[in-house]
């Protein structure tokens, strides 16, 4: 697990396969948001709650201002 203070997720974390972060990793290779489901395409964001699409990454953000 990474240190420090940042949030991103780190691909050894994502498929490390044996942490909270394997459905992150299941959405990241099925390429849909891990809140509303729909596909994302190049404009997916990883959030501290998953991989999801911009405009879920976008609603997280505002709401948690
Ligand atoms: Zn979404």
């Amino acid at each position: 697990m990474k240190n420090g203070t940042s949030r991103a997720v780190l691909v050894g974390d994502l498929f490390r396969g044996d942490g909270p972060f394997l459905s992150i990793a299941d959405d990241f290779v099925a390429m849909r948001c891990g809140f509303c489901g729909h596909p994302v395409d190049d404009d997916a964001r990883f959030t501290a709650d998953g991989f999801w699409c911009s405009a879920c990454a976008t609603a997280l953000a505002a709401s948690i201002k």
